[in-house]
């Protein structure tokens, strides 16, 4: 059985004057648990009508950001020219690979007439050799996502093979993504392939784990050694259980750029301000 490493409170991250999110990683204490780099957690919140809820077009390199959407909606624009729009239950995976420029955003009929946005944002590195691969997106419906019922408790398999449901994402490295709801009193174990790193984090609810109660917006972190972990949810529980290989790789990054030497980053700012990730 897995023991708990390290329990990881989320740290307030300002978006703007009005929006902000809860964000367990990176933190003080942790840069990374390989392969996922960083994680941000907004809402749930209610956006009023005519409030517009929108990050204008940036660039990307080096990674994918993932986006788990579990209320609202969610657009996306990219210089590729992929156009995408999700709903609550739906997953955002984009490579970035050597670069792309995006917007992302509620749509503006979703401004228009407000309402409930929870959304989590992951950052999963890529191994050096698929860093500069061509930039992709992928766009999961809720219906593609494979989900395992175990008594009261459902698993939605977003990535990796579990218990021989095999989730739609495509990655470059081996992961494991996914989404549990257990109800309150119930309890859960989790299989862990050996050798992946692992961790979940609260998006609702309360977790006893390894003699800890975990609140919401907390991060636990797993130790290497055993092979499984059983959780059990104080109250209506959703976590989002992350395992992965690690990348044994060294990591330098800056700001949207994720990449393994400090020149890599000045080549990748470089490209950037020279227009080779495309524009919006
Ligand atoms: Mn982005």
């Amino acid at each position: 059985m897995k023991t708990v490493k390290k329990i990881i409170a989320s740290e307030k991250k300002n978006l703007g004057p009005k929006q902000f999110v809860m964000s367990p990683l990176p933190n003080q204490w942790v840069g990374q648990i390989s392969p996922f780099i960083m994680l941000d957690h907004f809402g749930p919140k209610y956006i009023p009508a005519g409030e517009p809820f929108f990050v204008p077009p940036h660039p990307h390199r080096g990674f994918a950001p993932v986006t788990i959407l579990f209320e609202g909606e969610v657009e996306h624009k990219d210089s590729v020219g992929n156009i995408g729009r999700i709903k609550g239950g739906d997953v955002q995976w984009m490579t970035a690979g050597s670069g792309v420029v995006h917007s992302e955003g509620a749509p503006a009929s979703f401004s228009e007439t407000g309402g409930n946005l929870h959304l989590i944002q992951l950052w999963i590195n890529l191994p050096a050799a698929h860093k500069m691969t061509a930039p992709s997106y992928q766009e999961i419906k809720s219906s593609s996502i494979p989900i395992l019922q175990e008594g009261n408790a459902q698993i939605r398999v977003i990535a990796g093979v579990y218990k021989n449901l095999e989730g739609p994402a495509k990655t470059f490295s081996p992961v494991s993504l996914l989404h549990v709801i257990v109800p309150e009193g119930e309890e859960i174990n989790i299989e862990v392939v050996k050798g992946f790193n692992a961790s979940y984090y609260l998006t609702k609810g309360e977790t006893m784990v390894d003699q800890y109660e975990v609140p919401e917006q907390h991060l636990v972190w797993l130790s290497e050694q055993g092979d499984s972990i059983t959780i059990k949810a104080i109250r209506d529980t959703e976590l989002l259980f992350m395992a992965g290989e690690p990348i044994n790789e060294r990591l330098v990054s800056y700001g949207p750029f994720v990449m393994n030497s400090k020149p890599e980053i000045i080549q990748a700012i470089h490209d950037y301000e020279n227009g080779l990730m495309g524009a919006l």
